[in-house]
């Protein structure tokens, strides 16, 4: 095996250089993965442009990925070379004040080993998977899934968790704001879960066809309607019982409060940056029973459950891909691509 590798390294806001780099060395627990899909994220998009208190440059980026088992640790027990993985970009320590509490996905020690963070990533030929990862986030893919379809457990499992706090019912009307891969994969579990309407509110068309052909049984463009008094025509004047917010916007937060129905929920999924506000009316949310419920990250259970979700066909991933570029050094085109909105994700393969 050669001892170099090509890496895609972050150095600052609207820095990246394509370089060769050393492979990385691995630790008795750890694993060494080698790339055979990478997806573009938002939060790449976020890094590339504005870098990331969580990045020490030079750093190489990337945490959406599968590939094969290139190397394992002389500890590792349940892996073996040649095998089709694809891991999370972290894991919970298990003994923090928050892991002991349930609540793994707000581990204090998470970003420790955070990998397109914190940890070396994967828009590289080759990523070291760190120990708590392998022990717990590292999954076999079964033979009939693609690296391509695996790659989408990371944001899949972040999508399961905030969809599970969402409390859908059966024949429930659930709003979906922001139709980018995380409100499409949204609105695939809503329409499992039994809601009988599932709307998609956007400002782009390409998006809000792709939700439709995902699954959405409305869409609205909110360049051209007001999607408040849309949503309350389209639910008999009501409101949804469930609204989730994947924009990250406080004017998509408090659309997303407002379209919500007496008794309804609320999720904030999309983050917004520290010290950002929002006015809610409070007469609402008391005579009104409403839930309004944030949401962040993923635990080992969704990272499970999102895998098992592709697997058995329940998400379908394979439309959330527009486009595949064939080499690392198509990175940088590949981000800027996205910056236009008429693009989902972007499979690279090193
Ligand atoms: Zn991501
Ligand atoms: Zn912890």
């Amino acid at each position: 095996m050669s001892k170099t590798m090509k890496a895609i390294r972050f150095y600052e806001p609207g820095v990246i250089k394509f370089e060769v780099v050393d492979i990385p060395e691995i630790g008795d627990g750890e694993v060494l993965v080698k790339t055979k899909v990478v997806l573009t994220c938002g939060t790449d998009i976020k890094i590339y442009r504005r870098g990331h208190p969580k990045v020490k440059p030079p750093m190489i980026f990337g945490h959406e990925f599968s590939g094969i088992v290139a190397k394992v640790g002389s500890n590792v027990t349940h892996f073996t070379e040649g095998m089709k993985v694809v891991a999370a970009n972290s894991a919970p320590c298990n003994e923090c004040f928050y892991c002991k509490r349930g609540k793994p996905n707000l581990c204090e020690h998470l970003s420790e080993t955070l990998i397109g963070f914190s940890a070396d990533g994967a828009y590289a030929e080759y990523v070291r998977i760190p120990e708590r990862i392998v022990r717990q986030n590292l999954l076999e893919i079964p033979d009939h899934v693609s690296f391509q379809e695996a790659a989408f457990v990371e944001p899949l499992a972040c999508v399961v968790n905030g969809n599970e706090a969402a409390n859908i019912k059966l024949a429930d009307n659930v709003v979906i704001i922001g139709a980018g891969p995380i409100g499409l994969l949204h609105m695939q579990l809503a329409r499992a879960r039994g809601a009988k309407n599932v709307i998609a509110v956007d400002l782009i068309e390409y998006r809000l066809q792709k939700a439709l052909e995902v699954g959405a049984h409305n869409a609205i463009n909110a360049k051209t309607d007001d999607p408040i008094e849309k949503v309350k025509a389209l639910t008999d004047g009501r409101g949804a019982e469930v609204v989730i917010e994947c924009v990250g916007l406080p004017q998509t937060w408090e659309n997303a409060i407002a379209m919500t129905g007496k008794a309804g929920t609320t999720v904030l999924f999309g983050g917004a940056p520290p010290g950002t506000k929002i006015s809610v009316d409070t007469h609402r949310i008391h005579y009104e029973d409403l839930t309004i419920k944030g949401i962040f990250h993923h635990t080992p259970v969704c990272v499970s459950r999102a895998l098992d979700l592709i697997s058995s066909g329940i998400v379908n991933v394979k439309p959330l891909i527009t486009r595949e570029m064939s080499s690392l050094n198509q990175v940088e085109a590949a981000l800027k691509e996205m910056q236009k909105g008429e693009t989902i994700k972007i499979a690279i393969l090193p």
